[in-house]
């Protein structure tokens, strides 16, 4: 249902924010590393009106649900959390904000790994910076957005996914230096354009795995004396770690080279290469692969037309992307995804986007 059906008038503002995919740079943004997101067409929308009865009350027209915040002071939980931590984060800086009707709507699929939260935090943002006129810019976008989701949402996350959605564009890649947050925009590789797959497989141990990798990397930094793994450029000063933290401060400071080779304009197969080689990083040294990931991965880097392609995210489940000729992502698409759905999983086509 729509804002003017849930809410009995029609929307004071409107704003939109896009989901992203990371193409290379994984598992790197809590060891202060580099990343390299793009946006995705895909992007959710949110409306605003000031609520009239004190309270606010947002619905999702996705979920079709609907929370009303009674107390202000005890955060809801659910898809509430997260616009309840942006609205309370913007009055904490002192902005005076309304009570509020808010209604969402989205083609970002939900859970995927392309960052649907981070979309609904900066969709919200920026359409209450539309309403009351705040002089907040994208940056700050970003940083109110991860704080939501860590302390409202309860979800320990870097800063990419909110910059990403915050700065990035589905034209470019976006550079970000997630210590100094210093930021570049990098054109992609002529020729080519991105193909996203989801494996089907739930990241069920995406939440302990991915503490259990953040904790191995705090020890590995403070066993070789630096205050991140950012600050270890030569990949041969970890042979001095026992195992596994050896490979996993590799796998850090490998991929680190790997975006940062990137900045010097590598051309398509290059690209691919890169993609290729932070997929075997991750699988054998960071080990946050699953077998169906493999498969896929295996499909798309067999295919013709693919340059590269590696799991993206967190890993145990989730997406995989791969970079392709410009012009033959649908066609790879559909038929990686046919051989796929052979080996008794089943995907689903992200990129390019088909539903909407
Ligand atoms: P993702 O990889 O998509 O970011 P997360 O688990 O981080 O996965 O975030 C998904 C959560 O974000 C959902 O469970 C929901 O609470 C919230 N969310 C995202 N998009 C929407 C939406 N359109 N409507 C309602 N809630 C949403
Ligand atoms: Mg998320």
């Amino acid at each position: 249902m729509n804002f003017q059906k849930i809410f009995a008038k029609p929307p004071e503002a409107e704003a939109s924010a896009p989901g992203r995919v990371n193409l290379l740079g994984e598992h790197t943004d809590y060891n202060d590393g580099f990343v390299l997101p793009t946006a995705i067409p895909q992007r959710t929308t949110v409306q605003l009106g000031s609520s009239t009865d004190g309270q606010d009350h947002f619905y999702s027209e996705d979920l079709d649900e609907q929370v009303s915040i009674l107390e202000s002071n005890r955060t809801p939980s659910g898809f509430a959390s997260y616009i309840f931590g942006c609205i309370q984060l913007l009055q904490k800086e002192g902005h005076t904000i309304p009570s509020l009707n808010l209604h969402v709507k989205s083609t970002v699929p939900i859970g995927s790994g392309l960052s649907s939260s981070a979309a609904l935090e900066v969709a919200t943002l920026r359409a209450v910076r539309q309403l009351l006129n705040l002089p907040i810019n994208d940056v700050e976008i970003a940083q109110l957005a991860q704080q939501a989701e860590i302390h409202y949402a309860g979800v320990q996350c870097g800063i990419m996914d909110q910059m990403a959605s915050s700065l990035a564009d589905t034209e470019h890649m976006l550079f970000l230096d997630t210590r100094t947050l210093e930021r570049r925009v990098v054109p992609f590789p002529s020729g080519a354009e991105i193909v996203v797959i989801d494996s089907g497989v739930p990241r069920t141990l995406a939440g302990s795995g991915y503490n259990e990798r953040r904790a191995e990397c705090e020890e590995a930094a403070r066993l070789l004396g630096v205050k991140a793994l950012r600050d270890i450029t030569d990949s041969s000063a970890t042979e001095v770690l026992p195992e596994p933290l050896r490979r996993r401060a590799r796998h850090v400071v490998t991929e680190n080279n790997r975006v940062l080779e990137v900045l010097h304009q590598v051309s398509s197969q290059r690209f691919g290469e890169l993609m290729n080689a932070s997929h075997a990083s991750l699988r054998d040294d960071y080990e946050v692969s699953v077998p169906a990931l493999d498969t896929l991965v295996e499909i798309l880097q067999k295919t013709a037309g693919v340059f590269g392609a590696r799991l993206t995210g967190a890993g145990f489940g989730g997406a995989c992307v791969a970079l392709v000729g410009a012009g033959e992502g649908r066609g790879i698409a559909s038929n990686v995804l046919e051989q796929y759905n052979q080996t008794g999983n089943t995907g689903r086509i992200l990129v390019p986007a088909t539903d909407f």
